[in-house]
């Protein structure tokens, strides 16, 4: 069995290893395979080093080596180099960088400089945190360098600016017009990408923001198709919570393309390819969407631990063996 998920940062990373806490009960010979395709949006170069932040989330938390109260960046980290910096007066210094995460960013530019392409560094970044071994692909939505920006309003006056520091200087409370991502109508999809949708017997959409980690991988020419077309069930996790994101700032987002904060609204973006959602008990979409959206089934859905994150994805996958079957699609079996 092939299961492929769409994914951004630390709501992506938390849901997948719960998957894979799920899947490890699996006899050996009969555990799925999992391809993740991470947003490469958020990507950013600082201090001359390529930055993927959401891919090194999804690297760190799936290995083990995930600051867990963070969510990002690295356990028992130091932050020596970025002090120097400091004292150098390089900037920015809004971004924070821990001495382990910055050689994950040099050998990552290291291998770029040689003309390695984004996916295969990541496989090489994958190999050090042992994904194979767990049965995980993990694919960079393109190679085609990627940018988010956001355009704001200061002083009067429209500048776009780029979503790290719209979103970790300024915590997206700067008026945000609208998302411009330059580079992303000219990238075509990392090898492999298409073929891990086209080729799944599940597709997982985690709880990732809606606007700016799983809509930036829906803009890559060619995904949005391919989940449209993919014979799998294509089954989401809503990421609100009591009808609010439970991190960061979606809410906005959502605001910001003019998209309400509700789940209904949410599984709205995703309508064209949407065959199952989970939504939490709290949340307020109503039952009367049932009948022309995608199955409900409604559950807890707050990650507060690896199981009960592990629970969350046995639940999605349920969901999609149940439609698989519906459709006379391929049978699912964790
Ligand atoms: P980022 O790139 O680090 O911002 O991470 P993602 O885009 O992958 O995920 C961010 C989203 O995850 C936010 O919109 C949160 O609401 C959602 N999220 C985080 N933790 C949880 C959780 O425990 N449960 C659910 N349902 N969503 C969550
Ligand atoms: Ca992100």
């Amino acid at each position: 069995m092939r299961i492929t998920a769409l994914a951004g940062g630390v709501g992506g990373a938390r849901f997948v290893r719960g998957l894979l806490h799920h899947l490890s009960g699996t006899r050996p010979g009969e555990r799925p395979e999992v391809t993740v395709i991470g947003n490469t949006g958020d990507d950013i170069t600082l201090f001359g080093l390529r930055v993927c932040p959401d891919l090194d989330t999804l690297l760190y938390t799936l290995g083990g080596g995930v600051h867990d109260g963070q969510g990002w960046g690295r356990a028992d980290e130091s932050h020596l180099v970025i002090a120097e910096l400091a004292a150098l007066g390089a900037t920015p210094m809004w971004f924070s960088l821990g001495d382990k995460d910055f050689a994950t960013h040099i050998y990552r530019s290291q291998l770029l400089g040689h003309g390695m392409p984004l996916s295969a560094v990541t496989a090489r970044l994958a190999g050090r945190w042992g994904l194979g071994e767990q049965g995980v692909t993990l694919l960079p939505m393109t190679d085609t360098p990627v940018e988010t920006h956001v355009v704001v309003t200061e002083d009067g006056q429209q500048r776009a600016i780029h979503f790290q520091e719209w979103w970790v200087r300024h915590q997206a409370a700067l008026e945000a017009e609208r998302f411009v991502v330059a580079g992303l109508d000219a990238a075509t999809p990392a090898p492999g990408v298409l073929e891990a949708i086209r080729s799944a017997d599940v597709v997982l959409l985690p709880p990732s923001n809606p606007v700016v980690s799983i809509g930036i991988i829906l803009g890559v020419p060619g995904v949005r198709d391919a989940l449209r077309g993919t014979r799998a069930p294509v089954v989401g996790v809503s990421p609100l919570v009591g009808g609010r994101p439970v991190r960061g700032h979606a809410d906005v987002c959502l605001r910001t393309i003019g998209v309400d904060t509700t789940s209904e609204a949410v599984a709205g973006l995703y309508a064209d390819f949407l065959d199952g959602w989970l939504v939490d008990p709290e949340d307020p979409m109503p039952e009367t969407a049932r009948s022309s959206g995608p199955a409900l089934v409604r559950r807890p859905l707050l990650m507060s631990s690896v199981e009960a994150a592990a629970e969350i994805a046995a639940s999605a996958l349920e969901l999609a063996q149940r439609l698989g079957t519906a459709s006379g699609g391929g049978e699912v079996r964790p």
